[in-house]
Parts: structure tokens; C-alpha cells; sequence
């Protein structure tokens, strides 16, 4: 069953260069409410874990050493159809295959440093909310 929500991230290279505030706004207009906000940092083991899914793969290090080379910002986010809304308002994994007005077009530069992350399922969603956010951090 659905739960029309989703989790994302901002990713260190979109929070160090500035873009907090423009990502936050193209979200929100986008329609999404959001339900839970965090500003935090990961650290290597958190940001590992985090990417367990993707240990077998050859960027996995680099994957965890960028996730934890700078702060965050962690939510949930709610909207009806949210994984998939929300997978096209960031647009494809590389930046450079990324739509026009996407976030990880108008935001990202490569295909490691892409700006934000989105769910893929409402499993994963549910999963990774509950990674950064207690019960009572959701309102
Ligand atoms: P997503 O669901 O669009 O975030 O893409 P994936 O689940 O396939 O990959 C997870 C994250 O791993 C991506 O958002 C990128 O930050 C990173 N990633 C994917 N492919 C590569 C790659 O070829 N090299 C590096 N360094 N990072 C990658």
C-alpha cells in the first residue's frame, strides 16, 4: 500500500554550495508538505550503513566518503504519488541525462555529487525515514 510519503536528502555538495534554501523551494512548490526536517551530518559508519544496499558496488567508497564529507539535510517529505512525483521533480541519477528544471539538473554536477537523494520505493521510504527520524519528529 502506498503511504504518499517519501525520504530525501540534500547532499553535502548542494548544502556547501548554497542551495539549501532554492532546493527547499522548488520542493515545497512543487506540493510536497513537509513532515519531518533535520540539518545533520553523517558519519562514515552511518553513511555506510546507510548505502548497505550498495556495498557490491565499485563506487560504494566513494559513495560513503562523499555522503559523509559535509552536513545534510535529511526529511520527509508527503505528497500523493510521492516516490515517483518526487523522482521526477529531481530527475535521472546523472545530472547530465537530467530534465530541464529538475533539481539534479538545475543543482548537480556530477553523477557522485547529484545534489539530492529520493527514495525508489514506499519500503525504502519507510526504511530510510526511520534512519534519521523518531515518531515524535514527524508532524
Ligand atoms: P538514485 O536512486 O538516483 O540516487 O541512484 P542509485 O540508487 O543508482 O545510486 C545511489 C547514489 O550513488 C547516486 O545518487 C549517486 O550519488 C551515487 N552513484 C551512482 N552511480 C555512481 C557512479 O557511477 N559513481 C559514483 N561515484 N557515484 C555514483
Amino acid at each position: 500500500m502506498s503511504t504518499n510519503r517519501t525520504f530525501t536528502m540534500i547532499k553535502p555538495d548542494a548544502v556547501a554550495n548554497g542551495h539549501i534554501g532554492s532546493i527547499i523551494n522548488d520542493i515545497t512548490h512543487a506540493g510536497f508538505k513537509i513532515i519531518a526536517l533535520k540539518y545533520t551530518k553523517l558519519s562514515a559508519e552511518k553513511a555506510g550503513e546507510f548505502y548497505a544496499i550498495h556495498k557490491a558496488r565499485p563506487f560504494y567508497h566513494d559513495l560513503v566518503s562523499f555522503m559523509s564529507s559535509g552536513p545534510i539535510v535529511a526529511a520527509i517529505l508527503e505528497k500523493e504519488n510521492a516516490i515517483e512525483e518526487f523522482r521526477k521533480l529531481i530527475g535521472a541519477t546523472n545530472p547530465a541525462e537530467a530534465a530541464e528544471g529538475t533539481i539534479r539538473q538545475k543543482y548537480a554536477k556530477s553523477i557522485d555529487a547529484n545534489a539530492i537523494h529520493g527514495s525508489d520505493s514506499d519500503e525504502n521510504a519507510q526504511i530510510e525515514g526511520d534512519f534519521f527520524f523518531t515518531a515524535d519528529e514527524r508532524f
